[in-house]
C-alpha cells in the first residue's frame, strides 16, 4: 500500500512537472515509456552502433555514454514525443537517483538487479522504504544465467508483492552477449512458479518474452495479472519479425496488456524509432495504438483515474 501511495505521488508530480514544462501538453496524446535505462549493464565505447539481431548486421545508432548527456538527450526525446512518464532503471543506482532528481516526476525510479544477494536486498529495501525507488527491476539475473524461479529471487518477489511495486523482468530468449547469459533461463514458463506463489505481484515481462510466443501466451492466458512490454524488439530485430510477433499477441486477444517501451540504453535516438515502429504497424487500429502507448500502462500502474493526463 505504501508503495502504491508513493507511486501515485510520483505520477501526480509528473503531471504537474509536465504541464509546467510544456504548454503544448494538452494537444498531444501522452505516452508512457515502460522501459528506460540510465545506461548499459556493461561498458561500450562512445559512438558504438546500436545493437541489432541477427548478426551480421549494422545498428544505426551512436552510443551516448556520458550519463549527463544521455539524460539530456533522453529528456529531449521524452519532451518531443510527449512521454510523460518513464519506468527507469540502471545498474548504477546513484545515476537513477540523479536522473530522477533532475527531472522530478518524470520517472518511476527503479533498481536494475543483475545479482540477487541478501545484503543487496537489504540495501534495496532501504531505498524503497525511503521512497527513493518506487519500482523494482529490471530484474536481469537471466543475463548471468539465473532464471526467475531461482530461490535467490524469491525474497525480492515477496517484498515487491508486499509493497505492491511494479516489477519488470528480463525473461526472454535474447539479451546482451554476456558470458553467462542463458536463453534457456528465459523461458516464460519459468515465471509460473513465481506467479502461483505471488498472485498479487504486479509483474511485466520485457519484449513479451520474445521469441517464446507460445509460452508467453500460455502464461498471459493463465495469469491475467501478467503484462508485457514491447521495447527492444521494436528496433533490434527486423521490423517484419517484430510485426509478426506483436500481431500474434493482438490476434490472441492480448492487446490490452501490451505496453510501449523504448529500452533506449545508450541510444536515445531509439526512443523515437520505437514509437514509429508502433505507429506504422499496419494491423493496429488507432485505439490499439493508444492502448499500447498509454492506456495499458496507466491501468497497470493504476493511473486510470487520472483522465486529465490523457486529453484524447
Ligand atoms: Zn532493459
Amino acid at each position: 500500500m505504501k508503495g502504491a501511495l508513493k507511486l501515485l505521488l510520483v505520477i501526480l508530480m509528473s503531471i504537474e512537472a509536465y504541464s509546467q514544462a510544456d504548454p503544448q501538453v494538452d494537444r498531444r496524446p501522452p505516452i508512457i515509456d515502460m522501459h528506460m535505462h540510465t545506461g548499459l549493464p556493461h561498458e561500450v565505447p562512445a559512438g558504438t552502433p546500436s545493437l541489432c539481431r541477427p548478426e551480421p548486421c549494422q545498428g544505426d545508432g551512436h552510443a551516448t555514454v556520458n550519463s549527463t548527456d544521455l539524460m539530456k538527450k533522453t529528456l529531449e526525446a521524452m519532451n518531443h514525443h510527449n512521454i510523460v512518464l518513464g519506468f527507469l532503471s540502471g545498474v548504477d543506482w546513484s545515476a537513477v537517483q540523479e536522473w530522477t532528481k533532475s527531472a522530478p516526476g518524470r520517472f518511476i525510479a527503479s533498481p536494475f538487479i543483475l545479482k540477487a544477494e541478501s545484503s543487496h536486498l537489504e540495501r534495496l529495501k532501504e531505498e524503497i522504504e525511503s521512497g527513493r525507488f518506487t519500482g523494482m527491476g529490471e530484474i536481469g539475473t537471466q543475463l548471468n544465467g539465473v532464471p526467475p524461479n531461482d530461490p535467490s529471487l524469491e525474497p525480492y518477489f515477496k517484498f515487491a508483492e508486499e509493497l505492491d511495486l511494479p516489477v519488470l523482468i528480463h525473461t526472454l530468449g535474447i539479451g546482451p552477449y554476456m558470458p553467462h547469459f542463458s536463453s534457456a533461463a528465459g523461458s516464460p514458463l519459468l515465471l509460473e512458479e513465481v506467479l502461483v506463489k505471488h498472485p498479487k505481484l504486479r509483474l511485466f515481462v520485457e519484449n513479451a518474452g520474445y521469441p517464446y510466443h507460445d509460452e508467453m501466451i500460455a502464461m498471459m492466458y493463465q495469469y491475467p495479472q501478467l503484462y508485457v512490454d514491447v521495447s527492444t524488439i521494436t528496433w533490434v530485430i527486423p521490423r517484419e519479425a517484430f510485426y509478426d510477433y506483436l500481431e500474434a499477441f493482438v490476434r490472441a486477444g492480448l492487446g490490452k496488456r501490451i505496453m510501449y517501451g523504448s529500452d533506449q540504453m545508450v541510444w536515445p535516438e531509439k526512443i523515437g524509432e520505437a514509437i514509429t515502429a508502433i505507429k506504422q504497424a499496419p494491423f493496429l487500429t488507432n485505439e490499439q495504438k493508444r492502448d499500447i502507448f498509454y492506456h495499458n500502462a496507466a491501468r497497470f500502474l493504476r493511473l486510470e483515474d487520472n483522465e486529465s493526463i490523457d486529453p484524447r
